[in-house]
């Protein structure tokens, strides 16, 4: 087990034909700072270094017939299977495995929260029509989806749940509160956010922020992250529910239905 990984790191590898893609979005920002402090550790294995004929194969086309192709069994169950031995060899335990597909459960903040619980976790991206239905079956614990619409490939639907995670990683974050007030944690969206100055092109900060008084600020946020919730996304209250402070709170603000 590698010193770094023994603790609170997350371990992640993702299966990708394109390992670049996950390097450059990894490169920056938040995310190599997670990667330079060792919170987080991010390996790549593409299929095409476990394809074992001569022009390094890892698609073919459909049984069946149809357009496109489909990622081949043996060089993804390889190149899962050293990612299985790796995340062992770190970590002291076998990976989760996620396929990221259209098809999946829709990836949502909650769940995001629940993955960074996982010590570690092996991310696979497909390309072209997808992978072997026999792949799925073998090794994979979980789909995810990260919207209704269809990517050419997984890669960045992996790295958008490693962003999303990594923003739960202690000290990841300048200010570990931040993700505490966020869009989504409790059900809500975020409260409006206003910076110097004070006014700018005839449009001022509402006074309640400069007021200094700590109280009426955060009830005038929680009141307005309620407000825009129920305007914007109306089916994250109705799933949520609203506290009898809160109703109190909305009081004539309580948008008719
Ligand atoms: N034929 C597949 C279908 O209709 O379900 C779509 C394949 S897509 C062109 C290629 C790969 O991109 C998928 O195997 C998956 O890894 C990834 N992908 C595409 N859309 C995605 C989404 N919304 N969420 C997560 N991954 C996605």
């Amino acid at each position: 087990m590698t010193e770094e990984m023994s603790g609170k790191g997350l371990w992640i590898a993702v299966v990708t034909l394109f390992p670049e893609l996950v390097r450059s979005l990894s490169s920056a920002g938040v995310l190599s700072r997670a990667v330079a402090s060792g919170r987080l550790h991010i390996e790549v294995f593409n299929p095409r270094d476990f394809a074992n004929d001569r022009h390094r194969s890892v698609d073919d086309r459909p049984y069946g017939g149809g357009p496109g192709m489909v990622m081949m069994v043996e060089p993804l169950m390889a190149a899962i299977e050293a990612a299985q031995a790796a995340a062992r060899g770190a970590t002291g335990s076998a990976a989760h495995v996620i396929c990221l597909s259209p098809q999946g459960r829709a990836l949502d903040q909650q769940r995001v929260v629940e993955l960074v619980g996982t010590k570690s976790m092996i991310l696979v991206a497909g390309r072209y029509e997808g992978i072997d239905e026999r792949v799925t079956k073998l090794a994979v614990d979980e789909e995810l989806s990260i919207g209704d619409y269809v990517l050419t490939g997984g890669e960045l639907a992996a790295m958008v749940l490693v962003d999303a995670m990594s923003r739960f990683l202690p000290g990841t974050l300048g200010n570990d509160a931040s993700v505490c007030e966020e869009s989504h944690l409790d059900g809500r969206l975020d409260y409006p956010h206003y910076t110097r100055p004070e006014e700018i092109r005839g449009l001022p900060v509402p006074e309640i922020l400069l007021s200094g008084d700590h109280q009426a600020v955060e009830k005038w946020r929680r009141k307005e992250s309620l407000k825009r919730t129920w305007a914007r996304r109306p089916d994250l209250l109705t799933k949520r529910g609203l506290s009898d402070e809160e109703y109190e709170l909305l009081g004539d603000d309580f948008p008719d239905t």
